[in-house]
């Protein structure tokens, strides 16, 4: 789950971490409000959407001259102006796609001087099972970018987490920023607090970009970027509480009200499979045969009828599927209660395009048989292979 910067700031925060005064608002007046709290006499006014590269971004509805979704703004007046070009529209950045995303928030913040902008980010590394934690010299731009042409410019420091962050982590960060003096025991300081965050929220990322050295030798945060391992949300109901849906996918969110996992692909053959290992080999399958799935999407070990019926509906949604590919192994579940289920949701959904069942397992031959005494227009499948030609040779009919 990703959150807004604002939000991320506002936790950074409590655990020590320096970030310029600012305030969320989600109206003009609220906006011009904000600004009022804040010393001024430079605010910057940011769009708040739940992706990067806002300040290069352009707004659909502004033109191509018109300035992005970070702005700098010298008076309560220029700040009224901004939320209101910004307020409604819709940010196109490197990071939304074109359709881009639009603007319901924004956050209101103290202009800083900027000396020299860093780097600094943490990530859970899977091949490592340890916290990398990023950092270059590189600030304010394309951390992609920089990668790419100069990796030599990036630094990882890798924390295990049994250790703990140590003082020398702290050191290597300093020495990696090429920081001096006060700044350099400020970036020691600030990546443990940072780290310390990452870990008691469970991050599994914590992005800094810029990390700003200001004119008068602070190390400041200036903007964040934050996401937590889904599977750990329920030990933090604060962070739980931040989720803004507007920023998700609607299929989504009403796939997680019924536990499924579904994610949203380009394809139109629709997917519904038990287990994610074999949810994955469903789709290779189905590009082998030369189409492409429409989603992912594991029902689970339990697939109850309501699940399978909400799994259809969730499919169905959406205008690109062209056909449907049930593969569900009955493993803990037997086959003619999952039968039983796929029967019951077709009939409640009024299925309207061909539907193909691969069925194995416990039961698998009660199963088939509630399936072909069904009376819809199920196709029967012997195997996951026989499945992929099936559904493929469907769809390609009705093109
Ligand atoms: P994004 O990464 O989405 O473009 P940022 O928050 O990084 O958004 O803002 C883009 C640029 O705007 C930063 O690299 C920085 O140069 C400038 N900026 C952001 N916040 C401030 C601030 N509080 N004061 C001064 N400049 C800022
Ligand atoms: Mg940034």
């Amino acid at each position: 789950m990703n959150i807004h910067e604002y939000q991320a700031k506002e936790l950074l925060a409590k655990f020590g971490v320096s970030i310029p005064k600012g305030i969320a608002a989600m109206t003009v007046a609220e906006a011009v409000e904000a600004a009022k709290q804040l010393p001024g006499p430079l605010y910057v006014v940011k769009s708040q959407i739940h992706a990067g590269g806002r300040g290069k971004g352009k707004f659909k509805e502004l033109g191509p001259d018109a300035k992005g979704g970070v702005r700098l703004a010298k008076s309560l007046e220029e700040v009224e102006s901004h939320a209101k070009e910004m307020l409604g529209n819709t940010l196109v950045t490197i990071q939304t796609g074109e359709a881009g995303k639009q603007v319901n928030r924004l956050y209101v913040t103290d202009g800083v001087d900027i000396g020299s902008e860093y780097y600094l980010s943490m990530v859970v590394d899977r091949a490592t099972g340890r916290i990398a934690l990023i950092v270059s010299t590189e600030g304010g731009m394309d951390i992609e970018e920089v990668a790419h042409s100069t990796p030599e410019k990036i630094t990882t420091i890798v924390i295990d987490p049994a250790q703990g962050f140590m003082p020398h982590h702290g050191r290597a960060v300093a020495f990696a920023l090429k920081l001096k003096g006060d700044l350099n025991k400020q970036a020691q300081v600030m990546a443990k607090q940072l780290y310390d965050a990452f870990v008691a929220l469970d991050c599994a990322m914590l992005e800094i970009n810029p990390l700003a050295e200001t004119g008068d030798g602070q190390l400041q945060v200036l903007d964040t970027k934050m996401s937590f391992d889904s599977n750990a949300l329920y030990r933090h109901p604060e962070v739980m509480a931040l989720r803004d849906e507007t920023e998700e996918d609607p299929a989504e969110i009403e796939a997680s009200k019924y536990d499924l996992a579904y994610i949203k692909l380009d394809g139109n053959i629709g997917c519904m499979v038990n287990g994610a290992g074999l949810a994955m080999a469903t789709m290779d399958i189905i590009k082998l045969n030369g189409e492409f799935p429409a989603n992912f999407l594991d029902v689970g070990g339990g697939a109850t009828k309501e699940k399978v019926t909400a799994a259809f509906k969730i499919i169905l949604k959406d205008p690109a599927v062209k056909g449907i590919l049930v593969n569900i192994f009955g493993g803990i579940m037997k086959c003619d209660i999952i039968a039983d289920g796929i029967v019951a949701a077709a009939k409640e959904v009024n299925l309207s395009v061909p539907l193909v069942v691969r069925l194995e397992g416990t039961n698998v031959e009660k199963g088939k048989e509630i399936l072909e005494g069904s009376g819809l227009p199920i196709v029967s499948a012997a195997d996951l292979g026989d499945a992929a030609q099936k559904i493929v040779a469907e769809v390609r009919k009705i093109a």
